[in-house]
């Protein structure tokens, strides 16, 4: 199953889906519980990204790094 990164359109939030193929899918935001979860076409750079992405962790006290 192929992997797709959403954003919220309301706070911003990423998060990652599971998707089938088949069927319509749609998914809610963990953060604010919002459903306009916008599709993002980023290709595959989720690879050895993850410890860069402390905000979705919560260990950023801004929630703006850019590390
Ligand atoms: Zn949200």
């Amino acid at each position: 199953m192929p992997i797709f990164e959403y954003k919220c359109n309301k706070c911003g939030h990423k998060a990652e889906f599971l998707e089938k193929s088949t069927g319509k899918n749609k998914h809610v935001c963990e953060k604010c519980g919002s459903d306009q979860m916008q599709k993002l076409f980023s290709g595959f750079s989720v690879g050895q990204s993850s410890q860069g992405d402390s905000c979705s962790t919560g260990t950023c006290p801004t929630g703006t790094c850019g590390l």
